[in-house]
């Protein structure tokens, strides 16, 4: 059985201080951890937590990669660039960026694609909102999504991972229940078990609200490998009872 995965996104927040001291402090207490752990940062801080984390198991990732491989796009980061940096995991599609930088499905499968090509994890975010929800369109929504990057993606598909983050509870405090989770991860698993001999491989996470109170009971659930983690992967003592939660 894969071991899970705890991946944290600090969003837009984090300083030079900020960052050493909640690094040094996951660091001291993952020591014994037997899960992955990842931490998504900001950019500007990719090569200060590189070398913060670099004597440790704690893994790197980014929140967001370019869907161009070089040239004329200001403010953009590329796969490469982001390899140079050790990083290991990329945030696709994220909510937060197709909401507010309106990625589509298509734009979301390509930036997989450069990730996948220079041996760089994505972690294909999909999920609804509470209206798509309310509407009964779950299953057609996240199947819509994942089905975008299968497409772009073939016989690579078992190299990306998966979060399933339902709109409605990134950042609301407001978390799916292990039962609606857990119906969601087995759609997004059997999707993928038509798409590939190897869909077991794929880490699905959930994301949206878990913290130290509800992940044990979610990441007990079949289908649910691990954590996409906003606001508690900030505070030192909570990210770590996820953690341990996961072992
Ligand atoms: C996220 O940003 O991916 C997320 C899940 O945030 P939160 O845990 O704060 O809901």
């Amino acid at each position: 059985m894969k071991s899970k995965l705890i991946a944290g996104n600090w969003k837009m927040n984090g300083s030079l201080a900020a960052n050493q001291a909640l690094v040094e402090a996951l660091i001291v207490g993952f020591a014994q951890a037997r899960c992955g752990v990842a931490l998504c940062v900001p950019a500007p801080y990719l090569a200060q937590v590189q070398s913060l984390i670099a004597e440790s198991r704690i893994d790197l990732g980014a929140q967001d990669v370019s869907e161009h491989v070089s040239g004329a796009f200001t403010g953009e980061a590329s796969a490469d660039m982001l390899r140079e940096f050790g990083v290991r995991y990329c945030l696709v599609g994220h909510s937060e960026r197709r909401q507010y930088h309106t990625e589509t499905d298509a734009v979301v499968a390509v930036k997989a694609q450069r990730a996948l090509a220079v041996g760089i994890t994505p972690i294909v975010c999909v999920g609804e909102t509470l209206a798509q929800r309310e509407a009964g369109e779950t299953e057609l929504v996240v199947k819509r999504q994942l089905a975008a990057v299968i497409h772009a993606n073939g016989h690579c598909i078992s190299e990306i991972a998966v979060a399933y983050e339902p709109v409605w509870a990134i950042g609301t405090g407001r978390t799916a229940s292990p039962a609606q989770a857990q119906a969601v991860h087995a759609v997004l698993r059997a999707q993928l078990q038509a798409a590939t001999p190897h869909a077991d491989r794929v880490h699905i996470l959930y994301g949206g609200s878990m913290n130290a109170a509800n992940a044990a009971e979610l990441l007990a659930q079949a289908d649910i490998d691990g954590g996409l983690v906003g606001g508690a992967s900030l505070k030192p003592v909570d990210f770590l009872s996820i953690i341990a939660a996961a072992q």
